[in-house]
């Protein structure tokens, strides 16, 4: 388990110590800080809706706050963002940003636009995350598992790469985005408490404000904290990186089935109290490796999957990752494929990848230089 990141309350004194990272603080974390300097807890509140709602970058910007204690905020508070260094447009106009960290380190987000093939109107625009740079979850098709695991994000860096990429999204489509994935780099739940936070910042009305459907956190199937996230956050969407049917083919390729706590057996557990708990199905992600799990056997598999609780299936042609050996199967084998869930009563959708050739689609997100 990585530790989680820092505080959510305000250190008791402010004085001749480091700055205060205010993006680190959730809403109470706020409003004590602003205790913390003698101001009433309103202020915290307001200083909430200046960062998530108004996405100001300086104090000298919030304009309902006292002058006096402005400059006192310059004095002891920093409101470090994430920089965007480099903005790649892919040819179906995926965009993809790296972001520099206050740490240094990088990670990346993409915005992916969804246009209405008759039309040509832009249906949806989605903002993946990354939620750590690096990820220690190691499976063997991904290039971010290449990297080992550096550093899980606050809750304000990951709410900065969906208020920046929202910013480009106004400007290229003249629209606000419309759902956000916590599909980047690293694995959600192993910066449960971060993500818990950024997911208030994303859905609170004095924040971004965007409904909690709208979100779908994806995990490699952490089973204590899918039951865990069944309370916490019971109104987001939870996707689960399945990938392969069978303990033996899992425990092959992603190194998390081979735990007793998070095996096949484990995860059915969780799923079926997850969805029980919510009163809402789950996403099964399965990426299609030519020759690995793509099998007829594969397929029946994991129909067998989909009947422990109410979930569906969402099929992602694999984007090959130089050097790691997988390739995407067929056509005829996916198609064939559909078939058997579709007749096996299966609900699936296919992932045709976005932003491939600017190395944006799934699975390939990584930033050497970290
Ligand atoms: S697929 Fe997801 S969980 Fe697995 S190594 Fe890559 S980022 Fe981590």
């Amino acid at each position: 388990m990585m530790p989680d990141a820092p505080l959510h309350t305000a250190p008791a004194s402010t004085a001749a110590t480091a700055p205060v990272r205010l993006k680190t603080l959730d809403r109470a974390g706020l409003e004590a800080f602003m205790e913390a300097l003698g101001q009433p807890a309103y202020r915290g509140r307001q200083l909430f809706k200046w960062l998530y709602q108004k996405g100001a970058t300086d104090f000298a910007a919030m304009s309902d706050l006292p002058k006096a204690l402005r400059a006192r905020l310059e004095q002891t508070a920093t409101l470090d963002a994430i920089r965007l260094d480099r903005l790649q447009t892919a040819s179906d106009q995926t965009a993809k940003g790296l972001f520099t960290l206050p740490s240094g380190r990088q990670i990346e987000a993409v915005l992916i636009p969804d246009f209405d093939d008759a039309t040509g109107e832009v249906r949806r625009l989605t903002v993946c995350v990354s939620s750590q740079v690096g990820c220690a979850m190691g499976c063997t098709f991904c290039a971010t598992g290449l990297m080992g695991f550096r550093q899980n994000l606050t809750a304000g860096e990951i709410f900065d790469q969906v208020w920046q990429m929202n910013r480009l999204a106004e400007e290229r489509f003249g629209k606000r985005i419309t759902n956000v994935v916590y599909m980047g780099m690293g694995e959600p739940l192993l910066n449960y408490e971060n993500v818990l936070r950024s997911l208030d910042l994303l859905t609170h009305p004095d924040g971004f404000g965007l409904a909690p459907r709208r979100i779908t956190v994806s995990t490699v199937g952490l089973a204590r904290r899918i039951k865990q996230l069944a309370h916490d956050a019971p109104r987001v969407n939870l996707a689960v990186s399945l990938h392969a049917p069978t303990d033996p083919k899992r425990s092959r390729i992603m190194p998390v089935n081979r735990s007793e706590a998070t095996d096949l057996t484990a995860l059915r557990e969780a799923i079926r109290y997850y969805t029980a708990t919510t009163g809402t199905g789950v996403t099964y992600e399965y990426c299609m490796f030519h020759g690995v799990n793509d099998t007829d056997a594969d397929a029946r598999h994991l129909a067998e999957v989909v009947r422990w609780a109410p979930s569906k299936v969402n099929l992602i042609m694999y984007n090959p990752v130089e050097g790691l050996g997988f390739t995407r199967s067929h056509e005829d084998r996916l198609n064939r494929f559909i078939r058997i869930l579709v007749e096996e009563g299966v609900t699936v959708t296919v992932r045709r990848s976005r932003g491939q050739d600017i190395d944006a689609a799934c699975g390939q997100l990584a930033v050497k230089a970290s």
